[in-house]
């Protein structure tokens, strides 16, 4: 499920490993929109000499405040190399440097240099490398634009999907030995995000009603430089060229707080190159002290690139300048960009062990969607897209290897199934009742007030008060629109009813975790507590609906949880 990044990298995996498979990818848009296109930065693996793999983990397992497992990470830093190198090879253009070396750039929290980049559309070229070469597997069957509803599950165990072709609205049941989610992330659940349109958690919610835990979805992290208006995502990049960020006076602000890199370098230094979560935290610091700019969107501060000059800003950052002149109708060349923080990626998702394997037999998870979890309390800056690659290519193997050996698919599924259709053909007929906006609405505003960048304990209390009762409004919702043919309004009250499971779990986790760690603050527990919470959150849904929180223990290698220390 899913043509993204690590949809694709999964299917090529699963034909690589065994030509008489068959792979169907289910997408609910066409590969090339999935979310992976607009990533900008770049991604991240140790290449340099000055670097190694262990600097690379390191700098992860204490950017992510030692919430990662280590076994997983130290993995990860290694197929990080590996799979970069395979796109290379697959025809991803990579940048170079005038020797032709692969060039890299610095990025937030990472203390060398590690980020390999095309141009500002990285995601793009990898999306695209990947689209191409899924282009040559024979097995690898696509249901472009199928939007799947349901997990068929035996006996515990994963066995298809029920999918919608939104083409002509006929709803199909998908048997499969093995399924392998990758469906992305789920930003949208807030109303200020840089996530597409698509990335409603649709995959996490189908494995959280199967049964399978959501692990870690209270940690969320905001970006800190979103256009104000559009959420529209000015990539790090801008500020790893050397980009500054300013206040109302013109000042530096980053200066006042704890966030400049523990390097002699003096690029990756830049106080502007601090982790999300602090940057993010500082600015609502300079908000207070009302040392921001007031917008019609609420407080901006400035991005400036203006010293950067033309010629670099043309060759590093088109993007950028396309997405300003195109959006805000400035010029970053003359002009101050204003930016606010903006949600970006969620850390928590689908609860897999290192294989990519969830609890349940024959379910898989990978990508944005799936919680190893590699990227713990906060994620770094261009850790993802590797990720999605190699936890792709991890589930894809692993997927493949279930499905030779399991036995077939049993006959309960079909009454699943059967089931399912019904569900879904009240759903279109139905009338009347509010409307999905309404809804929708009402649940970002409510997870935005109570699990933004601060939170506290009687608000995510309310918060998930008032999801319980938007579940039991949305359960009446109307369509006022039956036709079969890209029907939007019966997907978008498919995507509500994902949203408002994962919100549950996003707040209940986040109450229950009485400290600050990472992209999770607390103001009514501000210090971290490694004795009660180095653990990370599994959210299992009950059979009322309601949601039960239990803990499972962080993986420690080598690096024993320390202070996150960024002070010059
Ligand atoms: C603007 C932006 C910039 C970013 N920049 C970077 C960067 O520079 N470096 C970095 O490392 N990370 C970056 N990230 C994060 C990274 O891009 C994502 O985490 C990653 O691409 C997610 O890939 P994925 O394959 O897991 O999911 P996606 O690419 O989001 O794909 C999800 C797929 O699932 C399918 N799908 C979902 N639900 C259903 C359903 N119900 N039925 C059928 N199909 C379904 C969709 O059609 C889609 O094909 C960025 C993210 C954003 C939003």
């Amino acid at each position: 499920m899913g043509g993204g990044g690590a949809g694709l990298r999964a299917a090529i995996a699963v034909a690589e490993a065994d030509p008489g498979l068959s792979v169907a990818v289910v997408s609910k848009v066409y590969p090339m929109r999935s979310h992976t296109v607009s990533a900008e930065g770049g991604a991240a693996a140790s290449i340099t000499a000055e670097d190694s793999f262990d600097e690379h983990a390191y700098d992860t397992i204490s950017g992510g405040d030692w919430l990662c497992d280590q076994d997983a990470v130290e993995m990860f830093v290694r197929e990080a190399r590996a799979e970069l190198l395979r796109l290379e090879h697959w025809g991803c253009p990579w940048s170079r440097t005038p020797d032709g070396h692969v060039a890299v750039r610095a990025f937030g929290g990472m203390k060398k240099m590690r980020t390999w980049f095309a141009a500002d559309k990285t995601g793009f070229h990898l999306l695209h490398t990947l689209f191409q070469t899924s282009l040559k597997y024979r097995p690898v069957i696509r249901y472009d634009e199928w939007y799947a509803t349901k997990l068929l599950v035996d006996d515990g165990r994963v066995c298809g999907v029920v999918a919608i072709e939104l083409m002509s609205g006929r709803i199909e049941a998908i048997g499969a030995k093995a399924v392998v989610l990758a469906t992305g992330g789920g930003g949208k659940v807030f109303p200020f995000t840089t996530n597409a349109n698509i990335s409603t958690g649709d995959g996490m919610a189908l494995a959280y009603r199967a049964g399978a835990p959501l692990k870690d979805m209270e940690f969320v992290q905001y970006h800190p430089t979103g256009l104000p208006f559009t959420g529209i995502l000015i990539t790090e990049a801008a500020r790893a060229e050397g980009g500054w960020l300013l206040n109302k006076d013109g000042y530096r602000y980053l200066q006042d707080y704890d966030l400049g890199q523990p390097t002699p370098d003096p690029v990756l230094r830049s106080m502007e190159l601090g982790p999300r979560d602090r940057l993010s935290q500082a600015f609502v610091h300079e908000a207070a002290k009302g040392r921001t700019i007031d917008s019609p969107y609420g407080p901006v501060v400035h991005l400036d690139l203006r010293h950067l000059g033309a010629a670099k800003i043309e060759a590093k950052l088109p993007m950028v300048r396309e997405l300003c002149r195109e959006y805000e109708r400035i010029d970053p060349v003359r002009d101050l960009v204003p930016v606010r923080p903006v949600v970006h990626y969620m850390m928590g998702g689908v609860h897999t062990d290192i294989q990519a394997a969830t609890p349940l037999p024959g379910l898989y998870a990978a990508g944005e969607t799936a919680c190893v979890s590699i990227n713990g309390a906060n994620r770094l800056g261009s850790n993802s897209l590797p990720e999605i690659l190699v936890f792709g290519a991890r589930a894809g193997a692993a997927a493949a290897a279930y499905a030779a050996q399991a036995p077939p698919i049993g006959a309960a599924v079909a009454a699943q199934a059967a089931d399912e259709t019904r569900r879904l053909e009240a759903l279109l007929a139905r009338e009347g009742g509010e409307s999905v906006a309404t809804i929708r609405a009402a649940m970002q505003h409510a997870l935005e007030g109570a699990a933004g960048i601060y939170r506290d304990g009687d608000t995510l209390a309310k918060a998930a008060d008032t999801l319980r009762e938007l579940q039991e409004r949305a359960a009446s919702t109307g369509l006022g629109d039956s036709s079969r043919t890209f029907n939007t309004q019966l997907v978008a009250a498919l995507e509500l009813a994902a949203m408002l499971d994962i919100t549950e779990s996003i707040v209940h986790s986040a109450v229950r975790r009485e400290e600050s760690r990472g992209a999770h603050q607390r103001t009514d527990f501000p210090a971290r507590d490694d004795v009660k919470y180095l653990a990370h959150s599994l959210a299992h849904r009950e059979a009322d609906g309601g949601c039960r929180i239990e803990y499972a223990p962080v993986t420690v290698t080598r690096w024993p949880p320390g202070e996150r220390v960024y002070g010059r």
